[in-house]
């Protein structure tokens, strides 16, 4: 097995679904123009997904194929740009183009298998990833989150100390709580995605949808990705199709 097999199976054993980021593009890349008859200089893209360093040095190269990305997330991924962020985004797409959000909070598993950690380009030991993930699960183990407590000087992290702490029992019951709240985190970013999506007029015929929890390895063997959800909503017939189960046996 090669040093990156081996890899790829310490993050299985957490996220059995995952594929390396690179992959997943290419793979998103195939099927869209095959099935839409989208090319990847029609598709607007966006994420949703952290704002953390280590986010953009993994960012799959054939990503950037794409036009894009505005950048909706903040913290942990949250769409904190909200209505406004998803509707200039959504104007910024060319007129026979598609609309593309990728949206999910990251963990780090590092290569000693300790999901929550991940080793930094000029580290010598692992640190925290999510860091305000695993910051606001502290709060929340210490019993510190107030409800309600949202201040300006760190709206995000309040916000997502509010998450948790709505979900608390059950993040604190978890085997590994850093897991618990990292799906927690990726069922509070879909609905807030769904229910921005809902808000906005597209000016495009497609929006495709693609939520995942997004896994950062140590600095030098790039991102995976364990995907939840690929929707391409149709507007011209007010359908939608799910494409996951094709694009996990791609
Ligand atoms: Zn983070």
């Amino acid at each position: 097995m090669s040093n990156h097999e081996s890899y790829l199976a310490t993050i299985r054993q957490f996220y059995p679904e995952a594929l390396p980021t690179s992959d997943a593009v290419d793979r998103m890349l195939t099927l869209l123009p095959r099935r839409f008859g989208l090319e990847p200089g029609q598709l607007m893209a966006a994420d949703s997904i952290c704002s953390d360093d280590l986010n953009l040095i993994e960012y799959p190269k054939r990503a950037y194929e794409m036009l894009g990305p505005f950048k909706m997330g903040g913290l942990n991924g949250f769409p904190f740009t909200g209505l406004t962020g998803m509707g200039a985004f959504a104007h910024h797409v060319p007129a026979d183009g598609a609309v593309f959000v990728f949206y999910g909070p990251h963990i780090g598993v590092s290569r000693a298998g300790v999901p929550g950690d991940v080793l930094r380009p000029g580290h010598a030991t692992p640190s925290a990833c999510c860091g305000a993930a695993k910051a606001a699960l502290g709060r929340l183990e210490r019993g510190e989150i107030s409800p309600g407590h949202i201040t300006e000087l760190d709206y995000q992290q309040n916000s997502i100390e509010q998450i948790f702490l709505a979900q608390g029992p059950r993040i604190l019951a978890a085997a590994n709580p850093i897991l618990e709240a990292t799906e927690v985190m990726y069922e509070a970013i879909e609905t807030r995605i769904n229910l921005l999506a809902a808000l906005t007029t597209y000016p495009c015929r497609y929006v495709i949808l693609m939520g995942a929890i997004l896994i950062n390895a140590d600095h030098e063997a790039g991102s995976f990705a364990s995907h939840r959800r690929f929707e391409v909503l149709d507007s011209a017939t007010g359908t939608s199709q799910n494409l996951l189960a094709e694009f996990l046996a791609a």
